[in-house]
């Protein structure tokens, strides 16, 4: 059963589930208005899982027409809630969440999530012979594969602007600022955000084994002409965060008038950016196109602006790279 997923014009229609899980971001609801109104321009009904893995257990489902995702394209957050579903771990959870989808028959699942998601789907995938194409839906763009995830320009531009008003009053009382962004394990938002607002560094978990970056910062005199300064720091174990910079510097650096913003979650709220609505759009529409071809186990990718189908195991086994080059950048630029 389940082999292939075509476009249905013999017996009952084919049926695909869409969820999104793990933690929420800004272009969710446009992947969810974009799989469920190209199924059913393919000719699938759909049906709407609430709660990501956990309605799944709980059989929190809901058929879908197109005007149910109607005037969402727009909003951050998801409509279908998500939650994080620790039975899903499970084989006995897994178990359940299958009996539901042959209760409700369902054929085929859209996944929108991060990491988490996708390992959980590649399980699942696997253990019940079940097609599933996943979509990556994270702020911190840490999945392999694909050049960017849905939700990490509008983070981005999210942190940029909040950056932009700490500099008014850093510079104001000429102070030092550390600045903290999410990604545990990915500094692409640090990175980028520095970049984009101007910030003289970024301390990112990626190069934080290679090198002390507070020292390196300090001994090439990161301060130089300027009176005040903006640094991000990606949450994660391998920095420390923001606050263990700023202890830091006052044990060590105590001539620095140092203080700490910690973004948090309003990184992960508001308006999806244009580029997070369409980029949403076409993986949206590309999930159907994947699972009408026959392809399952795979994440929605794009790579210079061609969508790609990544294996779930690249997806999520990889380590993304950061680019180097744009760590030479703001190093250049913040002189
Ligand atoms: P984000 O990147 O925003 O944190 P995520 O998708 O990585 O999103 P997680 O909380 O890591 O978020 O995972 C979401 C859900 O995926 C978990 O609550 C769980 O139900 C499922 N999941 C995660 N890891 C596994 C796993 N190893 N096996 C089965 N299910 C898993």
């Amino acid at each position: 059963m389940n082999d292939s997923i075509t476009s249905p014009n013999t017996e009952r229609k084919h049926c695909i589930g869409i969820l999104t899980s793990g933690g929420d971001a800004p272009g969710m609801n446009a992947a969810v208005r974009a799989v469920t109104r190209a199924a059913i321009y393919n000719g699938f009904d759909v049906k709407a899982i609430y709660r990501g893995y956990k309605g799944l257990l709980s059989g929190e489902i809901v058929p879908f027409k197109t005007q149910n995702v109607s005037n969402i394209i727009q909003q951050g957050g998801t409509i279908l809630k998500t939650a994080r579903c620790k039975e899903f771990e499970t084989a006995e959870g897994r178990k359940t969440a299958y009996e539901t989808l042959q209760r409700e028959g369902i054929d085929a699942l859209v996944v929108i999530g991060g990491d988490g998601t996708l390992t959980g789907a590649r399980i699942f995938a696997s253990e019940f012979n079940f097609p599933i194409v996943g979509l990556p839906g994270t702020i911190d763009n840490d999945l392999y594969g694909t050049d960017t995830t849905i939700g990490y320009d509008t983070a981005l531009n999210t942190i940029m602007q909040a950056v932009d008003k700490i500099r008014d009053t850093a510079t104001s009382h000429e102070r030092l600022f550390f600045i903290e962004v999410m990604g545990r394990d990915a500094g692409f938002l640090a990175l980028n955000g520095a970049i984009a607002s101007g910030a003289e560094a970024a301390i990112i978990p990626e190069i934080a084994t290679e090198v002390d970056q507070l020292e390196e910062l300090i001994k090439n005199g990161f301060r130089k002409s300027k009176n005040s300064s903006i640094v991000l720091v990606a949450e994660s174990p391998m920095t420390g965060g923001a606050m263990h910079m700023a202890e830091r510097v006052k044990n060590e650096y105590p001539q620095y008038d140092v203080r700490v913003s910690i973004l948090g979650h309003l990184q992960r709220g508001g308006s999806p950016t244009a580029h997070d609505r369409i980029l949403a759009s076409r993986m949206g529409a590309a999930a159907i196109d994947a699972l009408l071809e026959g392809q399952r186990n795979v994440m929605i990718g794009i790579r210079n602006e061609q969508i790609v189908y990544v294996p779930f195991s690249k997806a999520i086994k990889n380590d993304k790279p950061i680019d180097r080059e744009l760590l030479n950048t703001l190093r250049t630029l913040s002189i």
